[in-house]
């Protein structure tokens, strides 16, 4: 680990000086080289994680977004310039890199995670050391190798690999100045007051509980097919899984509707053709997803769609769950407090909008959320008074495109600057201001000015 960091430290004698075209330059390579091997990518991560392959592509494409969004860094990193500013006087501020930065990922999403970091810290001019999650390190390691044939120098990535031991290794190496951190709570935490307190600047995204708000007036048919495929879909494993619905009102009558679409999803092997889920990610966290239904259970909540006892032929010892619905839950129940991070939707009622945007506020998390309604002052007052990071109307899983960033809030993130876009470049940077004076007479003063410079 320590010959990773040396490594990259090396490294960034040269890069910090290498030309932002230069960079570019290769973000357009590695592009083209990541578009190419789609398929590629997307077969070992359904290999490695469980996921099916087309959504395998599409975690690869919300990563690729990032690293098409970087090949125009040296505009992003325009900086800003007085002429004049006192008598023959100019300033501008610009932004330069930190060093030897760092990522820290999760094994949801293998490709996109690391393509949030890597390009953004590297494009910044820093150079950067990976921890690619224990469970599924492979595509990390491929997206590299990618990066190297681009035409990246070596030393400028760095991968090492490891769980606890290596998260200390990042937090406490003095060479190491910021910290990307995605994953669950218990580790957010400890990684940001770990980095924290050794001066390093870190973003830590966590983990969410995302609510979607299904009003009356919206349109039935597509809202029940948007909340089955964001409450389902990766197996329920996504940051942004909505995985607690609010029915309003009338809407409470559509819950037998949904039962009946999620009942008809596929639940087999990611590469198995026509399969809507695949497995969660080991039998570790299958036992913890049971475990929360059956609190769910205990404490007085309705299962009405039960995927438990569900196996797949010639997986047998496969960690599948079927789709789960819990109806009649409550917020003082644990499996409404706790992230499930598995394919189980939670359903609470709520007599008004009011109401639910008040049950809400009131969840720890504030990761995503999303309104389904045809009314546009339902939809404003919703975006209005919601205190999420990040929210849809009409929009199930609302994860900004990279000219945005990815803004989660209140429990689901610490730090000041959010992942990708202008908030990512701020975060792999510090900004420069130069005051300069060229006098336009070359005077010679016989005496030194001794009075403060007032700089008129
Ligand atoms: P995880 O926290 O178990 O692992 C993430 C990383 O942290 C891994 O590299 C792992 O080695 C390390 N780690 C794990 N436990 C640690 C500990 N106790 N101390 C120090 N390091 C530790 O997360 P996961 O299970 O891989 O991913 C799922 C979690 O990630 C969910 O909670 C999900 O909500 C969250 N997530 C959040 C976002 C977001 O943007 N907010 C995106 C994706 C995933």
């Amino acid at each position: 680990m320590e010959a990773a960091v040396n490594s990259s430290k090396e490294a960034y004698k040269s890069w910090s000086k290498t030309s932002l075209i230069s960079k570019q330059q290769i973000m357009f390579k590695f592009q083209n080289i990541i578009k190419t091997n789609m398929k590629k990518l997307a077969e070992s991560i359904t290999l490695e994680q469980g996921k099916t392959l087309i959504d395998a592509e599409g975690d690869v494409l919300r990563g690729l977004q990032v690293v098409e969004h970087c090949c125009g860094m040296p505009s992003l990193q325009l900086g800003e310039a007085l002429s004049g500013v006192a008598k023959d006087m100019d300033i501008h501020s610009y932004r330069v890199p930190l060093g030897v930065t760092a990522s820290i990922t999760p094994f949801n999403f293998p490709a996109m995670i690391p393509l949030w970091t890597i390009p953004v810290a590297i494009t910044c001019g820093n150079t950067h050391v990976i921890k690619p999650s224990e469970r599924d390190p492979g595509t990390c390691m491929m997206l590299v190798e990618m990066l190297s044939e681009a035409g990246c120098p070596p030393g400028v990535v760095n991968v090492i690999h490891g769980a606890h031991e290596a998260v200390d290794f990042i937090c406490d190496h003095p060479d190491i100045k910021a910290i990307s951190f995605v994953g669950s709570d218990q580790a957010g935490k400890y990684i940001y007051e770990r980095g924290s307190a050794n001066g390093k600047r870190v973003q830590s995204n966590m983990g969410a509980k995302n609510h979607g708000v299904i009003m009356p007036d919206a349109n039935k048919g597509n809202t029940l097919n948007q909340l089955v495929g964001a409450a389902f879909g990766a197996a329920g494993q996504r940051c942004m899984a909505l995985s607690t619905a609010v029915f309003v009102g009338e809407a409470q009558e559509w819950m037998s509707d949904l039962t009946k679409r999620a009942s008809e999803l596929k639940v087999n092997a990611g590469h198995v053709p026509g399969t809507d889920l695949g497995p969660v990610i080991s039998p570790q966290s299958k036992n913890r997803i049971l475990d929360l239904i059956q609190s769910g259970v205990d404490e007085g909540a309705k299962l009405i769609l039960d995927g438990r006892n569900l196996v797949v032929k010639g997986y047998e010892k496969g960690n599948f769950i079927g789709p789960t619905i819990l109806a009649d839950v409550k917020p003082g129940m644990r499996c409404y407090k706790e992230e499930i991070f598995g394919p189980v939707l939670v359903c609470l009622s709520a007599d008004t909008l009011d109401e639910a945007i008040s049950i809400i506020n009131n969840n720890p998390y504030g990761n995503g959320t999303a309104i389904f309604t045809n009314n546009g002052a339902t939809a404003r007052k919703f975006t209005q008074e919601i205190d999420c990071g990040q929210v849809g109307v009409n929009v199930p899983i609302p994860v900004p495109l990279p000219m945005f960033s990815f803004t989660g809030s209140r429990g689901s993130f610490r730090g000041d600057s959010h992942f990708y876009g202008k908030q990512g470049v701020h975060f792999y940077t510090q900004v420069k201001t130069v005051t300069q004076l060229w006098r336009e007479t070359d005077v010679t003063h016989s005496k030194a000015a001794v009075a403060m410079p007032v700089m008129q």
